[in-house]
């Protein structure tokens, strides 16, 4: 069994996607060719934010938006600490100060109380994260931002797709709401590239123009610089690729869905003895489920919740399903971090999410008797414990 099946995904739209392939290589223009700019404007048209910007890879998108807000070495940028590497790195890479937060426990995304205690004079933006494919509290961050001063740059790498809905009814996709959006096209994420590629979203016509220019070596007329910028830009063949794949994407998360509906339904069972806990749905959220990803109770009271998520994992192993651990460690207790970024508060939540979060398989060519499988599995490890 595997984690992600890419390549039954492929072998679905191979005709498709092989003729745009060959068509960028009649064309040789492999940088900045046309299928670049179509792509951007199509996935404008899908997400609804005015400006897409291509650019190398999710990480890159998040460095580029940081660049793009002007921020002054020193300054402080607010991030949750449960998430991928890439949220925080890029933030001590151009000499800010990542401020790690606490997540909610139930969302797995930044909690809006632990974003006051961690302001200072010298915050000046805030890094939501829409972690496994669910849309952080953005009212909260956008008000808080607001009441602060602070810009908010979306990292909604998993998140391609989701929709939140606003108390007033209006709804807007993950990535079009703060100043600036970032996402990755990295192969196993909602819209999956055949190697690298990302995009920044914008609404603001004078922070595209900064984009554009600072992922292209800060020019906006050839060999004339203007910005510091870097060399980050999304290959015509990935965006050829890609644009073949947008229009499959909401059957995608389509799918997602009715994997995760169907994990709900053979879990309930065992969500209800108290041995697991199953993806929490925020009432303000659609989920596009990048990752499926369950808690692991203490079996015994005072037991460490790793031993049994880590047990868990063996016997699915055992049984020949993959499962993964998004994340081992919160991000502050990473060596890389130390001495590098502020901790606020205890981070109690990121840290137990740390040791119980498992994620199932997880992709678009999920079948029955496939999850069927992994459920029996589950079950299996937990009939050990029953009384
Ligand atoms: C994948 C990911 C990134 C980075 O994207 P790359 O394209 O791999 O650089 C950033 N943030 C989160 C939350 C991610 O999951």
């Amino acid at each position: 069994m595997q984690f992600v099946d890419l390549k039954g995904q492929y072998n679905k739209i191979k005709p498709e996607v092989d003729a745009a392939i060959a068509e960028v290589l009649a064309g040789t223009a492999f940088i900045k060719g046309p299928q670049v700019a179509l792509f951007e404007e199509n996935l404008s048209r899908f997400t609804g934010a005015k400006h897409v910007i291509g650019c190398a890879n999710g990480t890159d998108a998040l460095q580029i938006a940081l660049m793009a807000l002007e921020l002054q070495p020193g300054d402080e940028v607010i991030v949750p600490s449960f998430t991928y590497v890439a949220s925080a790195e890029v933030i001590a890479l151009l000499g800010l100060v990542p401020v790690m937060v606490d997540v909610d426990a139930r969302t797995f995304n930044i909690l809006p109380e632990s974003m006051e205690r961690a302001l200072s004079p010298r915050t000046k933006a805030i890094i939501p994260v829409h972690l496994y494919g669910q849309c952080a509290p953005m009212l909260e961050v956008l008000q808080f931002a607001k009441a602060h001063n602070l810009r908010v740059v979306e990292d909604t790498a998993q998140a391609l797709g989701a929709e939140y809905l606003f108390p007033d009814g209006t709804k807007a996709q993950a990535g079009t709401m703060g100043d600036i959006g970032c996402t990755s096209f990295f192969p196993t994420k909602n819209l999956g590239a055949y190697g690298d590629g990302g995009a920044l979203f914008t609404n603001d016509d004078a922070l595209a123009e900064r984009i554009k220019m600072i992922a292209n070596h800060g020019q906006r007329v050839k060999y004339h610089h203007s910005l510091i910028g870097c060399n980050s830009r999304l290959d015509t063949i990935q965006a050829a690729i890609l644009d073949v794949k947008l229009k499959y994407l909401p059957d995608y998360l389509k799918a997602r869905r009715e994997a995760a509906a169907f994990y709900d339904k053979a879990l309930a069972e065992t969500a209800l003895a108290g041995y697991i806990e199953l993806p929490y749905r925020a009432p303000y959220s659609t989920h596009t489920f990048h990752q499926y990803t369950i808690i692991a109770h203490p079996l015994q009271r005072g037991a460490d919740a790793s031993s049994v998520r880590d047990a868990l994992k063996a016997h699915l192993a055992q049984a020949g399903i993959p499962s993964m651990v998004y994340y081992p460690l919160p991000l502050q207790e990473q060596e890389a971090f130390k001495g590098v970024a502020k901790a606020v508060g205890g981070l109690e939540n990121a840290a137990g999410l740390s040791a119980s979060v498992l994620s199932l398989p997880m992709h678009t060519e999920l079948t029955e008797p496939i999850q069927s499988e992994v459920v029996a599995a589950c079950k299996e490890f937990f009939a050990k414990f029953a009384l």
